[in-house]
C-alpha cells in the first residue's frame, strides 16, 4: 500500500473543502480572514480587481470594514471595471489605486506580447535570446543537459512556430504593470495582501496552495492570504448573486434600458455570466486562444470600439493573432462594416518588419533587476 505523502493529504482535504456548501466555504474562509488578520495585526490589505476579488472583499468588509483595498490600474483594463472601482471609491470603500510606471503599449514595443501562457511565453523569450544549444535542447525537444527528458520544460509543438514570429514574446507584462506598482503599496505600508485566486484555476495555483501552507502563505517569500483557495467559479457566482456585490458591467448584458443581467443558469444547472467570463486586462493575449465563440478583441469591437481600433492599427493584433491561429475580426456583421477599412488595409499594411524589439538581451536583463521582488 502506498504511504501517503503530505502533498496528498493537503490535497485530499483541498477536495473536501471544495465540496463543501457555499455557506461552509464562507465560514471556512472568515477563519482564514481571521487568522492572517491577527497574525499581522490588522495590517493587511485587499488585492482588488475581478468578480472574484470583490466577493472576497465583500467577505472581508464584512467583518474588518476598514481594511485597506489596492487596485493596480495597468490602463489595459476594461472601461466598466474601473467604473466599478471608482463606484466603490464614491460609496466609501478604502480603496487605493496604483499605477505602473510603463504602459502596456511600451512593455509591449520594448519587451513582446503577451501570448500563450507565461510558461510558453518565457521559453519561447528563451529560446530567442540564447546561444546556448543546452537551453535550445531543453525548450524545444524536452531534454535535459544528461539527455533525460524534461516534458514540463517543452514548447508545445504548436507554439515553437513563435521562435520566428516577427515580433517577441514576453511574461514579463504582469510584473510590470501589476506585481511592481501592488508590491511597492506593501513595502510602503509595511501591509500583507489577501488575494483573490482559487487553486482551481490553474496547475501553478494549486501547486501554491499545496507547497505554501494551503489558504494563508505564511511560508512563501511575498507573504499573502488567500482565502477563497478552495472555492470554485460557481461558488463566486453564486455568492455574487446572493450578496449583490457590485461587480463590473462587462460581466453583464443590458437587456433593457438601465437592467442588466449578470448571470443566467444553463440547461446543466451551472450558471454563466452573460456578459465577459472574466475580465482579466482588455488586450492581454494570454490564453485566447482557448476562448470559444467571441473572444475577448472580438468583443472588444462590440464594447470598446477605440480599444479595438488602437490594439488592430496601433499595436498591430492583427499580425500577432493570425501568427496564434485566432480570429481578430469582429463576429458581427454590424462591427464587420463600421471596421471594413481596418479589415481590408490589415494585410496590406503589414511589410515583414519586426513589431517589437525586446530581442535585445539588455531589455530583458533591465526587467529582470526591476522586477526581483515582484514575480508572482
Ligand atoms: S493580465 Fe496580461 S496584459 Fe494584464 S498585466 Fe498581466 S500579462 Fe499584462
Amino acid at each position: 500500500m502506498r504511504v501517503l505523502t503530505e502533498k496528498d493529504i493537503k490535497l485530499n482535504q483541498l477536495k473536501q473543502y471544495q465540496s463543501l456548501s457555499l455557506r461552509g466555504k464562507v465560514r471556512l474562509t472568515e477563519m482564514r480572514i481571521h487568522e492572517w488578520h491577527e497574525a499581522f495585526e490588522g495590517m493587511v490589505y485587499i488585492a482588488i480587481s475581478g468578480a472574484d476579488s470583490c466577493c472576497m472583499a465583500d467577505i472581508i468588509w464584512k467583518l474588518y470594514p476598514n481594511t485597506p483595498a489596492v487596485f493596480a490600474d495597468t490602463g489595459n483594463e476594461l472601461d466598466s471595471v474601473r467604473a466599478n472601482i471608482d463606484e466603490m471609491i464614491r460609496c466609501g470603500r478604502p480603496i487605493e489605486i496604483v499605477y505602473p510606471k510603463m504602459s502596456f503599449d511600451d512593455v509591449v514595443k520594448k519587451y513582446g506580447y503577451p501570448v500563450v501562457s507565461k510558461k510558453v511565453s518565457d521559453y519561447v523569450n528563451r529560446v530567442r535570446r540564447t546561444k546556448s544549444d543546452q537551453v535550445k535542447r531543453r525548450h524545444l525537444l524536452g531534454q535535459n543537459a544528461d539527455g533525460s527528458p524534461s516534458p514540463m520544460s517543452k514548447i508545445p509543438n504548436k507554439w515553437q512556430k513563435l521562435i520566428d514570429a516577427p515580433f517577441d514574446v514576453t511574461n514579463k507584462c504582469c510584473g510590470i504593470l501589476k506585481c511592481k506598482p501592488t508590491g511597492e503599496y506593501a513595502k510602503r505600508t509595511g501591509r500583507k495582501a489577501f488575494v483573490g485566486t482559487m487553486a482551481d484555476e490553474s496547475f501553478t495555483r494549486l501547486n501554491s496552495y499545496l507547497n505554501h501552507g494551503g489558504c494563508n502563505a505564511f511560508d512563501q517569500k511575498d507573504q499573502c492570504s488567500r482565502p477563497i483557495m478552495f472555492w470554485l467559479g460557481q461558488d463566486v457566482m453564486e455568492y455574487a448573486r446572493e450578496n449583490f456585490v457590485r461587480l463590473p458591467r462587462a460581466y453583464a448584458e443590458e437587456e433593457s434600458p438601465n437592467y442588466w443581467v449578470f448571470q443566467r443558469e444553463q440547461e446543466d444547472g451551472t450558471w454563466r455570466y452573460c456578459g465577459d467570463q472574466r475580465t482579466g486586462c482588455k488586450f492581454c493575449l494570454f490564453g485566447i486562444h482557448l476562448e470559444k465563440g467571441e473572444n475577448r478583441i472580438q468583443r472588444l469591437a462590440r464594447v470598446e470600439p477605440d480599444s479595438y481600433r488602437h490594439c488592430i492599427e496601433g499595436l498591430r493584433y492583427d499580425v500577432v493573432m493570425d501568427e496564434l491561429g485566432v480570429e481578430w475580426k469582429p463576429v458581427r456583421e454590424e462591427e464587420r462594416i463600421i471596421f471594413k477599412k481596418l479589415i481590408d488595409e490589415a494585410g496590406r499594411r503589414y511589410d515583414g518588419e519586426l513589431l517589437t524589439h525586446g530581442c535585445a538581451s539588455e531589455a530583458h536583463n533591465d526587467t529582470d533587476e526591476a522586477l526581483k521582488t515582484t514575480e508572482d
